[in-house]
């Protein structure tokens, strides 16, 4: 089992000399997912040797460029590289025709399948579930429609205790009913008690992305709890008033949204390119929420460790 964040880019609006515009890379459970993806992504993929055929998500959140304009690149990209396996991407509804525009005046056309899924900028949304991992969406607060994005394991289940159920003579066929949590009868007519023979499932660890936007009540729901929160602190308080007129959120802000969502760890991206680092924008949040990291590019964050 594996959870794994990728910082390809955590710059603001404008890229800067080390900062590329926004996009990361998830592998969880096997599951390879992109969200975001400003210009500039496909090099961030080859340099940090990522896979790109591996890609089977592509969540973009809103259509500021500097959140999309390395989608077409890197679908031609994919499709150069001889892909035939289809890729989901979930945008807002126009990003379909805006993709089609781009790929068809160029003479491109893709040979893999491009299903395409549109935001809802209303409420919460399930945008994908299989047996390990659910990906939900859900709306922010910016200039323009903006969703923010959940990417969370699944209930996992029970770990068998070998000691115990060698004691207790279950057989190898019966694991998987103890894996579910549910009792084993014997072939004596004995009823085994799963408890009695598993150890409790792991916690299901969730990770959540929210960038663009102002802070506001209405989405920490979707993000509580989370083990990871990545949160958009454009601005530092010195310009508070031009995060409000930006609709983006200062460092404090984010680090209250991080405490009042009771995650456990925050990590603050999206600098404007005003400030030369992050040091004031970490300063400020750990005042409110002591668990805060800088994002930097290429940076890999491990949920499981
Ligand atoms: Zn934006």
């Amino acid at each position: 089992m594996s959870f794994k964040i990728t910082i390809l880019g955590c710059g603001g609006a404008l890229p800067s000399r080390n900062k590329n515009p926004s996009s990361q890379y998830i592998e969880c459970n096997n599951r390879h997912i992109l969200i975001d993806c400003g210009e500039g992504t496909q090099m961030q993929i080859r340099k940090l040797g990522i896979h790109f055929q591996k890609i089977t998500h592509i969540l973009i959140s809103h259509l500021h460029g500097d959140h999309w304009f390395g989608l077409p690149g890197l679908l031609s990209t994919m499709n150069l590289l001889g892909r035939n396996t289809g890729v989901t991407v979930y945008g807002p509804s126009n990003l379909l025709s805006l993709l089609n525009d781009i790929l068809s005046f160029g003479g491109h056309q893709l040979n893999f399948p491009l299903n395409f899924v549109a935001l809802d900028f209303k409420e919460e949304r399930i945008l994908f579930e299989d047996k390990l991992i659910l990906i939900k969406s859900f709306p922010l607060k910016h200039r323009i429609p903006t969703c923010g994005f959940r990417i969370e394991e699944k209930k996992k289940e029970y770990t068998i205790n070998t000691e115990e159920t060698k004691k207790q003579a279950i057989q190898l066929k019966d694991y998987p009913k103890l894996k579910r949590g549910e009792n084993v009868i014997l072939e004596n007519g004995e009823i085994i008690d799963f408890k009695s023979c598993v150890f409790d499932p792991k916690k299901p660890l969730a990770y959540a992305y929210c960038s663009d936007t102002y802070p506001s009540a209405k989405y920490i729901n979707s993000i509580r709890n989370a083990d990871l929160l990545y949160h958009e602190a454009t601005f530092t308080e010195e310009h508070a008033g031009r995060a409000k007129s930006t609709l983006h959120s200062t460092a404090q802000q984010a680090a209250e949204i991080a405490q009042k969502a009771n995650v456990k760890n925050l990590i603050i991206g999206h600098f404007s390119s005003r400030y030369e680092n992050g040091e004031e924008h970490l300063r400020e949040a750990k005042k409110i929420f002591d668990n805060t990291s800088v994002a930097e590019d290429g940076m890999v964050i491990d949920l499981t460790l």
